[in-house]
Order: C-alpha cells, then structure tokens, then sequence
C-alpha cells in the first residue's frame, strides 16, 4: 500500500545552521553589552540609577574641548591627569550641539559596573554625569552659564528623553551635590523653565 507522510523525510529537511548562542565579542562595546546582558538577567551587579547630573567642562566662553582632552585631564596620571579610574562623564555636548558619548551606557535605569563614571565622590555607583563644554566667562575664571543656544537645544533634548524614560530619577546640577560652582547654572530652574516636574528623591 502507498503511504504518505506530512513530514516529509530527513534528506528534506533544511539545513541546520549552527548560530552560535554568544558570539565572540568583536569589540569592547560590543563586549561590554553582552556582560550587561548577561548580569541584567540577575540584576546582581551595579544599582539602580537615582540622579542625573549635570556638570561643565569649567573652561573659557567659546573654548572647544575634545573627548581625549577630558580623557586625558582625567585618567591620566598625575600630574598630567587626575589619574581616575574612570572618565567623569558619560556625554559630552560641545558648542555647536553636538552630543559625544565617551563611556558605554545601556540606559537602562541601572549603572553598571563597566557604566561608572567619576563625575562627585560619594555619588558614582548610583549616578550618570553629563558635561556641557563651557561654563567660565573668557577670563577663565569666573562661573557663568556659557551654554550657546545649539548646547541649550541638544541638552534639552537630552534631558526630556532622559526623564521620559527614567521618571523617577533625579535630575541635578553637580553643584546641588557638593559645594561647586559646576555647572554653572541653576539646574533646577531651567528643568522648570523647559517643564519637567523634577522628582525629589530623598
Ligand atoms: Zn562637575
């Protein structure tokens, strides 16, 4: 008797391809995100993100500063640099509104280990640091919101995508944490002045 099979044979059936379940991490991005995947399943590194803060790079009016400028001032070593373990900041926005990340973040509402930056002592392991170039007048010594209007835009955007996401988390100037005149304006006022209800967390 015929017989027919809805399976069809094995000689049939399409090639296994082998996926490799973790590949082997062609960069240290890349790498970084595959040890935060893999500890997120546990949540057992890192803590929960509760500020935001806002610093500047405290250098001239109109004074451009690289991503190695700020990687060498703080992680090389004395007397070069600070000699940190970890660059300050996780972004950077330049004069003309350009935003520049230095250090791999996942945004997750969790800083990670390999998210650290050293932005204020005592406030590392449970926050993000975001620099905006300026925040001296031109004589390089007094305080003064030097934000051009290209900073203000991309900042703004910024930080309202931030809280969007992240709620719960405090936004703040650098100088609502430790006596500083950094970042050289009132952080709270202009969150109020572009509508974010700003939550206080203490
Ligand atoms: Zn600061």
């Amino acid at each position: 008797m015929k017989t027919t099979t809805l399976l069809g044979n094995t000689s049939n059936s399409p090639k296994e391809v082998k996926v490799p379940m973790n590949p082997q991490p062609q960069t240290d991005l890349q790498k970084r995100i595959q040890e935060s995947v893999n500890t997120h399943a546990s949540k057992t590194q890192g803590r929960k993100q509760d500020y935001l803060v806002i610093h500047c790079t405290a250098t001239p009016e109109g004074r451009n500063v690289t991503s190695a400028e700020i990687k060498i001032w703080h992680t090389s070593p004395p007397p070069k640099g600070n000699g940190w373990k970890h660059v300050g900041y996780t972004h950077i926005f330049h004069l003309n509104g350009g935003v520049e990340q230095l250090v791999a973040n996942d945004d997750d509402g969790w800083v990670d280990t390999w998210e650290v930056t050293n932005g204020v002592a005592g406030y590392n392991s449970n926050s993000k640091h975001i620099c905006v170039v300026g925040g001296l007048s031109k004589d390089g010594k007094t305080a003064k919101d030097t934000r051009t209007p290209e900073q203000k835009k991309s900042l703004e955007k910024f930080v309202k995508d931030f809280h969007k996401k992240h709620p719960t988390v405090h936004i703040c100037g650098h100088n609502e944490l430790a006596s500083k005149a950094c970042p050289s304006f009132d952080v709270q006022a202009w969150l109020k002045s572009i509508g974010i209800k700003n939550p206080k967390i203490y």
